[in-house]
Formats: C-alpha cells, sequence, structure tokens
C-alpha cells in the first residue's frame, strides 16, 4: 500500500500560512488533504434547533470547494468525506497506509474528544498539531496560560509592554510530492443542504465562503475602498456592509489568517495612513485571541450557567419569551431587527450582538446558554470561543469589569441608528415610521398609528416586558445572586 501523509482540514480552510501543510510537504510523502463533514455538527441541539443551520453550513461547503480549488494548484487531492471522521480515517487507511496526520489545534472539547477518536484508529501513524488560529502564538505570550490577566486592558497592556512578536505568515508549499495511485482514490464531493436534513437557503448567501473571497474582501476593504482610515469611527454602525470589516466569517473558519490581516494592516500603514482606526483594528483581532485564551484558560466553564464566576445567578427558562426573541417580534425594534438580521442573512453587526444578548440576559432574564446556542446556530462565523466569550461577558458572568452593564436598547437605537435606517431596512412593517416614533413605537396613539400604516399589536408587537422594571428586577436579583444588597 503507498505511504501517505494527510493534512486534516477543520478550521483552517486555507493554504497560505498553514503550518500542517508545509511540515506535510516537508516529510516529503505524498500529501493528501481530508475535511469531514461531521453529521454530528449539523444535529439537533437540546434546546431544539440545530446546531450548525444553513447559513454556516452553506460558507462551510463553498469554503471547502474552494480549498480544493486551492490544493489542487499545489498539487495536493482534497478527499471530502461525510461521515463520523474516526470511521472516515479508517476507510481511508485501508486504501493508503497513513504514516503522519498534520493538523492544526482546536482547544474545545467536542473537537478533542473527535481527534482522540481518529488517534484510536490509528495506532502507528504520528500526529504533529500545530498553532495556527490566533495573532499571538501561544509560546510568544509573556505569561503562563494560568496568570491570563482577568480583562481585556490589562491583557493588551501586558502585550504591548513585553512587545510581543506577532510571527510572519508561511507561504504555501511550493513542492508537493504526488500521490500515485491518486486517480483510485474517491475524491467525494460537499454534501448538500439536503443530506445534511437542512433547508435550502431563500436568498443569496451575504458571504460567500472560501480564502480567495477572503482576499478579496480584504483588499477590497483595505485598499480598493479605503476604509481601513475610518474604521475606528465606523465601527458601530449595523447596516453598512463597509461600517467594519466583515472579515470574522472567513477568520472563523480560517480562510483567513489573522497574521495575513496583520501584515497588511501594517503594509497600509506604510502605504496610506497610520491612525487610531489602523490601531484599532488590530486591537479587535486581540480580542478574538483573548477569547481564545479565556477558553483555554477556563475550559468547559464557558459553558457553565455561572460562567467564570463564583455564583450562581437564577436564570430562568421561557419558551415563549425565547420565541419572541428569536422571530424578532420582542416590539423592541432594535432587538427585533437584529434578530430577523441574524435569521435571514446569519450575521449581525457586534453593536446589535450586544444589544440582543444584553436584552436576553438583563433584560428578559433568561438562561443566556440558550441565546448562545441560537447564535451558535445561525451565526455564519460562529466561533466557539469568542461567541461563549461574549455571551458570558453580555451576561455579567465572564471578563467585564462592570457588574451591571445594561444596554438600554431604545436608546442604543437612537444613538447608533438616529434615522431609524436600520430598524426600517428589517421591519418593514415600521417603514413609514419616522424618528422619534420609530425608536419608540410603544408610546404611538392610536393617530399615530393611524397615520404611520401599523396597529401595535397586530402589524407589530407590543412590548412583551417593560425595559425598566425588568432592568431593575434584574439587577436586584444579579446582587443577590452576589450575596450583596
Ligand atoms: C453576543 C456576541 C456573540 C458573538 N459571537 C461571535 C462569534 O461567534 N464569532 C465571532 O467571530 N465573533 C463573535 N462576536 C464578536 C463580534 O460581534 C464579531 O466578531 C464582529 O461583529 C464581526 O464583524 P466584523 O468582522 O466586521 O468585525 P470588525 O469590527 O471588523 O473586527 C475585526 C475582527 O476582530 C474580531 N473581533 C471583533 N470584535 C470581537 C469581539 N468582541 N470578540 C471576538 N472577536 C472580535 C473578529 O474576528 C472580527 O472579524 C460576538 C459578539 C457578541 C456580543
Amino acid at each position: 500500500m503507498e505511504k501517505a501523509a494527510v493534512v486534516w482540514f477543520r478550521k483552517d480552510l486555507r493554504v497560505h500560512d498553514h503550518e500542517p501543510l508545509v511540515q506535510a510537504a516537508k516529510s516529503g510523502l505524498p500529501v493528501i488533504g481530508l475535511y469531514v463533514f461531521d453529521p454530528k455538527e449539523y444535529e439537533e441541539t437540546r434546546y431544539g434547533f440545530k446546531k450548525t443551520d444553513r447559513h454556516r453550513a452553506r460558507f462551510v461547503q463553498d469554503s471547502v470547494e474552494d480549498l480544493r480549488r486551492n490544493l489542487e494548484t499545489i498539487g495536493v487531492p482534497l478527499l471530502i468525506r461525510h461521515e463520523n471522521p474516526a470511521d472516515a480515517f479508517s476507510v481511508l487507511s485501508q486504501q493508503v497506509s497513513i504514516q503522519s496526520v498534520y493538523l492544526h489545534e482546536d482547544i474545545a472539547s467536542e473537537e478533542l474528544a473527535v481527534e482522540d477518536s481518529v488517534r484510536k484508529v490509528l495506532p502507528d501513524a504520528a500526529f504533529t498539531v500545530s498553532h495556527g488560529r490566533n495573532l499571538i502564538h501561544p509560546d510568544d505570550l509573556p505569561f503562563a496560560i494560568e496568570e491570563l490577566p482577568q480583562t481585556f486592558s490589562q491583557y493588551r497592556k501586558k502585550l504591548e509592554k513585553a512587545g510581543t512578536p506577532i510571527r510572519t505568515a508561511i507561504p504555501a508549499p511550493l513542492n508537493v510530492t504526488g500521490l500515485t495511485m491518486r486517480g483510485s482514490l474517491p475524491l467525494g464531493d460537499c454534501p448538500t443542504l439536503s443530506d445534511l436534513g437542512l433547508e435550502e437557503l431563500t436568498r443569496t448567501p451575504r458571504y460567500t465562503g472560501g480564502s480567495s473571497q477572503a482576499k478579496e474582501r480584504l483588499t477590497d476593504y483595505f485598499f480598493t475602498k479605503d476604509r481601513l482610515k475610518v474604521y475606528k469611527e465606523t465601527r458601530n454602525g449595523m447596516l453598512a456592509e463597509d461600517d467594519s470589516s466583515k472579515f470574522s466569517p472567513w477568520l472563523a473558519h480560517g480562510c483567513l489568517s489573522p497574521r495575513v490581516v496583520y501584515e497588511q494592516i501594517k503594509r497600509y500603514e506604510k502605504e496610506r495612513v497610520e491612525n487610531g482606526s489602523t490601531y484599532w483594528l488590530y486591537v479587535e483581532l486581540l480580542w478574538r485571541d483573548y477569547f481564545h485564551l479565556v477558553h483555554r484558560k477556563f475550559g468547559n466553564r464557558l459553558f457553565f450557567a455561572s460562567g467564570l464566576r463564583d455564583f450562581s445567578v437564577p436564570w430562568e427558562q421561557d419558551e415563549t419569551l425565547t420565541q419572541a426573541w428569536i422571530q424578532g417580534k420582542t416590539g423592541y425594534p432594535l432587538v427585533d431587527a437584529a434578530m430577523r438580521e441574524l435569521k435571514e442573512t446569519g450575521f449581525m453587526s457586534n453593536r446589535a450582538r450586544q444589544n440582543a444578548a444584553s436584552f436576553f440576559t438583563k433584560n428578559l432574564g433568561l438562561d443566556w446558554r440558550i441565546g448562545a446556542a441560537w447564535f451558535e446556530s445561525q451565526l455564519v462565523d460562529f466561533d466557539v470561543a469568542s461567541n461563549y466569550g461574549n455571551w458570558l461577558y453580555s451576561a455579567g458572568v465572564g471578563n467585564d469589569p462592570i457588574q451591571f452593564r445594561t444596554f438600554n436598547v431604545e436608546k442604543q437605537a437612537a444613538d447608533y441608528d438616529p434615522e431609524g435606517d436600520y430598524l426600517k431596512h428589517w421591519l418593514p412593517e415600521l417603514r413609514r415610521v419616522p424618528v422619534p416614533w420609530i425608536h419608540a413605537t410603544r408610546e404611538m396613539g392610536l393617530i399615530e398609528q393611524k397615520e404611520y400604516g401599523v396597529t401595535l399589536g397586530e402589524d407589530y408587537p407590543l412590548p412583551i416586558i417593560d425595559l425598566q422594571e425588568a432592568m431593575r428586577e434584574r439587577r436586584e436579583r444579579m446582587k443577590q445572586a452576589m450575596g450583596k444588597t
């Protein structure tokens, strides 16, 4: 049987800055790429919705197909399978003699369990695991993981004081040994959405997966549209595509390496301008790293109801309130616009995410894990550490130094969407409602409702809770949980 090295692609769907691929090429063995659609990733969760729904599934399909094309250019075949990864490796090991497996590290417990099951079916293969997800290589951190600073700003200052280096991105290998018997190996195709048990998309995907598209977006946002120079001022916008980078879907699936983004920031600073905006995009990449480190340090506590805290919060479960939030029918336009955008496109801006999560936990008082699971199901850019870390933060049981940070969703809408453009875009029933009513629909009397063509309670819901009262109540309960009066 022909000997081979396998590069196991998971959340690293690119050929650039890919250490496992470079190492496999250096081994001198013929190299095979493998991507496995694990049916478990597409199952229903205990909350009744899919772990991965159609938006992300479609993004992964496109990314895997793009990866196959890019690997072909360097002579590496990408095998695509739809089964349990251990079974996929087991079958492959009957066709080629797998000497070594090269992969990027994934620290989430479910992924580690899958990796373990693969190692069991290949007892004689050597496994080489690289770090490749972050801007800063974990070995270069100026502290041990147990000493990870409590807050993001302490962490950022520590890195900057130590002058922590950022490693250069590695180019894709040029010389890869080909497989003699490749013609007899079935390549396999991506399963369709229906094969994955998902419904078809009803609109064109907002973002197309793949590192080719990632590079296009990077060039477009930085150099063609020249938007990096105003990033800090625009990044809180909720509607326009270029208000923020929109790199997250590609970063989450590893179609884009954060080190490549960093290198392009540096190039931009040299060729165009270095200012607060160019620095701020780098800071956001550090936030991403920080949540990954929080995950590394706290492990599964990221998924506990009490999060990183040592008091237990009496989270509630209420199907009617949860459904109103999911369907965008809470009677609070900012929350509703955000939730409908998520369901329709698989994306939501950071400002909208903060408000939707704050409303779910601090106003509705619902178990943050349900909200996080819904985001996990829908988000095209879902990333375990970023999603659960941000949810913990929003729920007040994570790394936020401010104990009772609560977003007033009406004030936030008026501040960040002063003309109501975002609200009207996602809530067509409110399209004729002008400012200031659009920011406080619940205060519209019968005359206004008639004038603007919307009947509250019929065309658009009345608020499902009283915002101020709910906020006060939650604050009290949180204080009690912490043992404060
Ligand atoms: C409740 C909640 C859940 C979230 N879930 C996810 C998630 O599953 N996946 C995800 O990538 N981001 C998540 N975020 C963070 C953030 O909202 C998105 O990264 C951002 O909106 C993506 O848009 P962008 O690429 O235009 O961001 P930009 O503002 O252009 O930022 C550039 C990059 O920095 C990183 N980044 C920025 N802000 C954060 C942050 N707060 N935390 C971690 N990384 C950040 C992202 O990789 C992003 O692409 C979540 C935030 C909240 C409040």
